[in-house]
């Protein structure tokens, strides 16, 4: 991130702070200031995370959503809308939740490290592949957790109010539900050493992916890949596939549940019996998750 925060500095935040300090007549924040610091990373990470969501989440619904799928009865009214409100209020506290994580990268303790050849080149395919592995489990762990019922109505409930989802779900959850499905991708450069580009280009990775999972476009029907086809039988059946990446956590801890062949196939997807059936089982098995383990 210090790559980034120089890039910043240099060309748009040293002016600005010097701009505050003339107006206000007082000696500019210098670079290394933690006040400083905070008060810009607040700006980039927020403004790159609402440009990120807007921007992946406009050209998937654009481009890539089938729009049919609005038409399901559990599709609620305005549910773009609301989706978009949603992650626009979760947002700004995520970011102010992150800021720490960031600030203790830039002052050095994290193993993010500059040198590409620094544990050979295999390594930074290794950390790659490592990082999503690591990342895969955590959150499925802390996404099966936010399931328990001592949690879900308090955390997580709110991103269920999304039974069918458009691309714009993909970051509309209650803040601190979105804050611990990202923890693990700070954590993980606290763990194991990063180059600090691969680091950037996997957390853009895990962006476009969360949006990808919630188009509800089925790419590939791979049994190992978690995509929008699991993670549709999670939103459409609840406790089942809470991975992000991949099936394995959830086949080696008994939550997976394999797509049906409608869900790849848009006709049969489209289907009004289909979508009815789903919205008959919605009817009854939601109520019973909730009520039954007091959720509400
Ligand atoms: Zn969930
Ligand atoms: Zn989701």
């Amino acid at each position: 991130m210090d790559v980034v925060m120089e890039y910043l500095d240099t060309y748009v935040f040293d002016s600005v702070y010097d701009k505050a300090a003339q107006l206000t007549a007082t000696a500019p924040l210098p670079r290394d200031s933690l006040v400083r610091q905070s008060l810009s990373l607040f700006v980039f990470i927020y403004a790159y995370i609402v440009a990120f969501y807007f921007g992946t989440a406009g050209l998937s619904y654009r481009f890539i959503y089938d729009k049919k799928q609005e038409q399901h009865p559990k599709f609620l009214p305005r549910q773009r809308l609301l989706e978009m409100a949603c992650a626009s209020k979760a947002l700004p506290v995520i970011t102010v939740l992150t800021i720490p994580w960031i600030l203790g990268e830039l002052h050095g303790y994290s193993l993010v490290y500059k040198e590409w050849d620094k544990y050979g080149y295999a390594y930074l395919g290794i950390s790659a592949a490592l990082f999503i592995l690591f990342t895969d489990f955590c959150i499925y762990w802390v996404h099966r957790l936010e399931h328990h019922p001592r949690v879900y109505a308090r955390c997580h409930k709110l991103h269920h109010k999304w039974i069918v989802c458009t691309p714009f779900a993909s970051h509309a959850f209650h803040p601190v539900d979105g804050y611990l499905q990202s923890l693990p991708y700070h954590l993980a450069v606290f763990i194991f050493p990063m180059h600090e580009y691969v680091y950037l280009a996997l957390f853009a990775f895990v962006n476009v992916w969360s949006v990808m999972i919630h188009d509800g476009e089925y790419v590939a029907s791979n049994p190992v890949v978690n995509g929008a086809a699991h993670h549709t039988v999670h939103h459409l059946y609840f406790n089942y596939n809470y991975g992000q990446f991949t099936t394995l956590f959830d086949r080696i801890f008994n939550s997976y549940r394999k797509p049906t062949q409608e869900i790849y196939d848009r006709s049969r997807r489209n289907s009004k019996t289909v979508q009815a059936l789903q919205a008959r089982h919605i009817d009854t098995a939601l109520p019973t998750l909730e009520n039954s383990k007091k959720q509400q």
